[in-house]
């Protein structure tokens, strides 16, 4: 076995593309770059590291770099092992690559991110590992029920050592490419002290499965290639020339993966800006673009200043932004597309008029205001800072039909908590919902696997009934034993009341709160120790939080169903939805950037965390969220947003306060004058106010001094004791006496230690846990 088995021309260009470029002498693709760009795309050989703000032509240089070293016969495609960050990036950067050389690439078999690189390369040397080619890679899901067992074979109580945690420790370790032995130190500590005897005893597991993790592929590579000289040194042969974009955001494994790859021939091209490093949480280290040179001396260095993308407003504002951070290298960055938009500020009432005035304003200019050319909705973007954020602004389009789509992640009601929580709201509205039953019998887990679900269903077949029915025909009949009798009855039991409370009229958002809570479904997030499980809690609060523009659980589940329906029948032209982290490298003519609030973002965990470290990596990620737009960017906040059932008054972010007021103009929020329309492109009537005339304004002070809104519940009558599950030791979040943490819980009663305020009882119905997820 060698593994090299290519065909040697397998993805050369065809031979009339190439004499084609031949005969047309230096190529014409140089010609669009500034000297500094092609100072990079020309050093061909020997490491050169492209270190430069946003926008500066960073990835068009890499890119340039590519043509040019196949235009140049220094490599053929499938020499050239090129890294970016998403799988999208990548066909696009091959796209591009066949523009500049004007033919189509034939195979670029090595481009792609670390781990669609690392799946091909471990396929072939699988064994080296003590797996086999065929191995299949696990998701979350399956690792932390792999890893339940393990905690449960060593006797100890999940329930105080989730799996979920140790998951979460272990994705840190493959992270820092330590394999089991190399966990040394306190470390060995972590996870009531079995933590790399459960790493180790994992590892062993996935092996027997012929299965790895995504943290695997990596690390096994990076094994591979420490153990077996021979196999490194074929693949330096192998990879003539290496780039890699986005080269902030590499983790350790990662880096040493292509410190390995790239030592014998230092062809090594890494680009990147540590001011968009935004991946710390995961386990990037941006030391490692700062390392650059020691790592490969005599590296050819290439600064890059002039901004491409954006007007000079915008770049401004992103400028002064960034420069609060302290730890960073500093960059000057200029532009010449002087004049334009000035960044547009706006608070709103609430999240749901947000989402109403940017539906409106991508409207507007989709239709063409002001003199303005229509944009088209390809060229918008809504960059949020947590996903929860988008269910406002995907309801608001969807009923005035504006066509959106979410990149990175599914859609709202697409995603599985949200498709776990429906099953059960199904369920208790028709409890004949087979599908539904079958999604929930065992989510959270209660013992109820594939045979007694076989057994309901089996019973079910004989007395030809719902599921439902079979479940409470096989509980009185026995035909289950043990624990799983008991868990079946009370879900039987369980589903039933809930039909009846949907029967009686009961108020469907105490009810879907109730559903939630004693079907143990939040508790199941609240005790994932996860990076997501924050995330899919404030998707499942956002759930709740969609349910009030219905009158019942009925309605809201119709509205739904019409949603997926629509789906289909959308054209190309789309507003894009995604998340400041996903939008990384991507431009777009109008950017929004909605939620500016404090604790939303920055995000309150990140900063509990990690404190100062993570609000630097928040500053980077509005500097990344700014620097998208290229001519209109617009930044907003709402006075108010529904947190666990309640109105909570929010703050403009401290980023607001960190832009420059001469290139920041401040919009007028509707309604605030009382005349309709806005202070935006929908506006019919010019009302622009200044900062302060807003912030003085009667309207906006009452905005910011009352927490509830006339109309809305009152505080704490929605979220009572039990609703809200709090453990001891977690951040919560009271509105009086702000940010502290649960010492004790009696009854509805907490008993929090307050940063500022001291140790006080406090009813948990006026107490929020303060987490916002990634
Ligand atoms: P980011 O840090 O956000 O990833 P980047 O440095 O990779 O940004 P690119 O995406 O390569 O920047 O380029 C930004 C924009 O500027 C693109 O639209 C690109 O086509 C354009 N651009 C880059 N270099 C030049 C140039 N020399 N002349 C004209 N336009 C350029
Ligand atoms: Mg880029």
């Amino acid at each position: 076995m060698n593994g090299f088995d290519d065909d040697p021309y397998e993805g050369a260009m065809s031979l009339s593309a190439r004499a084609m470029m031949a005969a047309r002498g230096a190529p014409e693709y140089l010609d669009g770059l500034n000297p500094a760009q092609r100072e990079a795309v020309e050093a061909l050989n020997g490491p050169v590291l492209m270190l430069a703000g946003a926008g500066t032509g960073k990835t068009k240089a890499l890119t340039t770099r590519i043509a040019h070293l196949i235009h140049t016969g220094a490599a053929r495609p499938h020499e050239i092992l090129a890294v970016t960050f998403t799988n999208k990036a990548a066909r696009e950067m091959k796209e591009r690559v066949g523009v500049l050389l004007g033919g189509a690439i034939e195979g670029m078999p090595w481009m792609g991110t670390f781990h669609s690189v690392c799946v091909k390369l471990l396929r072939r040397h699988a064994e080296l590992v003590g797996l086999k080619s065929n191995f299949t890679i696990l998701d979350t899901d399956d690792q932390v029920r792999l890893l339940k067992q393990l905690v449960i074979a060593a006797n100890m109580d999940e329930k105080r050592w989730p799996a979920r945690q140790l998951a979460g420790l272990i994705d840190g370790w493959k992270n820092r490419a330590l394999t089991p032995e190399r966990v040394t130190g306190g470390e060995t500590a972590a996870f009531n002290n079995k933590g790399s005897e459960l790493y180790a005893a994992y590892q062993e597991r996935l092996r027997t499965l012929n299965a790895v993790d995504f943290g695997d592929l990596l690390l096994h590579m990076v094994t591979i290639f420490q153990k077996h000289p021979d196999v490194l040194e074929n693949y330096q042969r192998l990879f003539r020339y290496i780039l890699v974009d986005e080269y902030q955001d590499t983790n350790v494994a990662q880096y040493l993966w292509l410190r390995l790859l790239a030592q014998a021939h230092k062809n090594v091209c890494c680009v990147g800006d540590d001011d968009q490093s935004i991946y710390g949480w995961r386990g990037a280290e941006v030391g490692n673009i700062l390392r650059f040179e020691r790592d490969f001396p005599g590296a050819v260095v290439v600064r890059l200043e002039q901004n491409y993308r954006s007007t000079e407003h915008i770049l401004a504002a992103a400028s002064r932004l960034i420069s609060g951070n302290s730890d960073r290298l500093g960059k000057t960055l200029w532009t010449e597309a002087s004049g334009g938009e000035k960044v547009r500020l706006i608070g709103h009432w609430d999240g749901e008029e947000e989402a109403r005035w940017i539906g409106e304003e991508i409207e507007a200019m989709n239709r063409g205001t002001r003199g303005l050319d229509p944009y088209r909705l390809n060229d918008v973007a809504i960059l949020v800072r947590a996903s929860h954020q988008m269910r406002a602004f995907e309801d608001r389009f969807l009923s005035i039909g504006l066509p959106y789509r979410v990149i990175g992640g599914p859609r709202f009601y697409e995603r599985l908590e949200i498709r776990d929580a429906m099953a059960y709201f199904r369920l208790a509205v028709s409890p004949d919902d087979d599908l539904a039953f079958e999604r929930i019998i065992n989510t959270p887990r209660r013992g109820l696997g594939d045979k007694a679900l076989q057994t309901v269903q089996r019973r079910a077949r004989e007395g030809d009934m719902p599921l439902l029915m079979g479940a409470q025909a096989a509980v009185a009949e026995g035909l289950l034993s043990g624990k799983g009798l008991g868990q079946l009855r009370l879900l039987v039991e369980m589903i039933g009341r809930w039909h009846g409370d949907v029967l009686a009229g009961a108020d469907h958002i105490r009810l879907a709160e109730t559903i939630l809570e004693e079907s143990g479904y939040t508790t199941m997030w609240l005790n994932d120790k996860t990076p997501e499980a924050p995330g899919r809690l404030e998707n499942l609060k956002e759930l709740v939080k969609a349910l009030e523009q219905f009158e019942n659980l009925q309605g809201f589940l119709e509205h739904v169903a019409l949603i997926m329906d629509n789906d289909s029948q959308e054209g190309d032209d789309k507003v894009s939805i995604m998340t400041l982290h996903g939008a990384k490298g991507l431009e777009f003519p109008v950017v929004f950037l909605p939620g500016w609030e404090d604790g939303l973002f920055p995000s309150q965990r990140s900063m509990d965390e990690t404190g100062l470290k993570g609000l630097e990596e928040e500053r980077r990620l509005g500097y990344v969220g700014i620097t998208r737009a290229e001519e209109i960017c617009t930044i907003s906040f709402a006075g108010n947003r529904r947190v666990y059932g309640q109105w909570q008054s929010q703050l403009p972010s401290r980023f607001i306060d960190e832009l420059p007021a001469n290139h920041v103009e401040v919009l007028t929020p509707p309604g605030l004058y009382g005349g309709g329309g806005g202070g935006g492109y929908s506006a019919s009537v010019e009302t622009r106010a200044t900062k302060a005339d807003v912030y003085n304004s009667p309207g906006w002070k009452r905005l910011q001094s009352q927490g509830t809104r006339a109309g809305a519940r009152p505080r704490g009558a929605v979220t009572l004791e039990a609703e809200v599950n709090f453990s001891i030791g977690e951040r919560v979040f009271h509105q009086k006496f702000g940010y502290g943490e649960v010492m004790g819980v009696e009854a509805d009663t907490l008993v929090v230690e307050f940063d500022k305020a001291g140790t006080k009882h406090v009813k948990a119905g006026f107490v929020t846990t303060d987490s916002v997820p990634f």
